[in-house]
């Protein structure tokens, strides 16, 4: 069986340990992690359904291991494909669009980052330039990941967290059906590869609720410990419309009525149906 690590680029605490992974809007860290990790979780799913092995490592919404750590461990399993999962970011802030770098003597990986490029324009989504990037020695495309791997290696870079549009997909009201799609042009990209016919088992159709565990619990009008809304009781449930993101110091769902409410499961219980 093909066995396949998805490496979720950066962890939780990248951002507060001055990885600076992340981009700042209207006073609201959104963390690249946060991305990486949705975009993993759907993806993982989706391989599996399609009868491929994976290995999650560098586990969502948990704390950064290292590089190093991170490819010694790939190695040591000997997985088939090591597949990086990131987004972009510049100070030019209209740079936008969608690439991968592959190791530039390495011509698995350059077919594998072609069939990504690929299926990016097949989902009609932008690339950034041709979107292929080469990664090499004594240049800024240097990439760990690409190079310390002993297998093939690719790593994407979805979108700019700096770009206006991008942002909106990686993190805005874009965000859900963005993951769905991205993880879905992985997903193909890695069946072609291994000449696996892809089938897709209608995307995410196990609905989040939360329940209430708490006595009472305020909700939020936008993403901000401060900005309460109204109280909620014990034994309440709400359908989750977004998935668990972070937020200043902790992290938030937001629910059908389109209010925020804490992710902390001592106050909150996920489950889907
Ligand atoms: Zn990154």
């Amino acid at each position: 069986m093909v066995r396949v690590a998805i490496d979720i680029g950066h962890g939780s605490d990248t951002w507060e340990n001055g990885g600076g992974k992340g981009v700042v809007r209207n006073g609201v860290v959104y963390e690249e992690h946060n991305f990486n990790s949705l975009v993993a979780q759907e993806l993982d799913r989706l391989l599996r359904s399609n009868g491929i092995d994976t290995l999650l490592y560098q586990q969502p919404f948990s704390p950064e291991i290292g590089l190093t750590q991170r490819t010694n461990y790939y190695n040591a399993q000997n997985v088939d494909l090591v597949w990086s999962i990131h987004a972009n970011a510049s100070s030019t802030t209209s740079a936008e669009g969608r690439c991968a770098f592959y190791w530039y003597t390495a011509s698995e990986a350059r077919r594998l980052a072609e069939l990504y490029v690929d299926e990016v324009r097949n989902a009609g989504y932008s690339t950034h330039g041709t979107g292929l990037h080469a990664s090499q020695p004594g240049s800024w495309t240097n990439l760990h990941i690409c190079r310390e791997t002993n297998m093939t290696a690719v790593l994407t870079e979805n979108g700019f967290m700096t770009n206006d549009v991008d942002f909106q997909m990686i993190f805005g009201s874009g965000q859900a059906t963005y993951v769905a799609n991205i993880a879905r042009i992985h997903a193909k990209a890695i069946c072609r590869f291994f000449g696996i016919s892809f089938e897709d088992d209608g995307g995410s159709t196990e609905q989040k609720y939360i329940e209430i565990l708490a006595d009472s619990l305020w909700t939020y009008n936008t993403p901000d410990w401060n900005d309460r809304a109204v109280i909620v009781n014990r034994g309440e449930v709400f359908t989750v419309i977004r998935d668990r993101f972070y937020v200043d110091g902790g992290y938030m769902y937001q629910i059908k009525s389109g209010l925020y409410i804490t992710a902390n499961p001592t106050y909150v219980r996920v489950y889907t149906r």
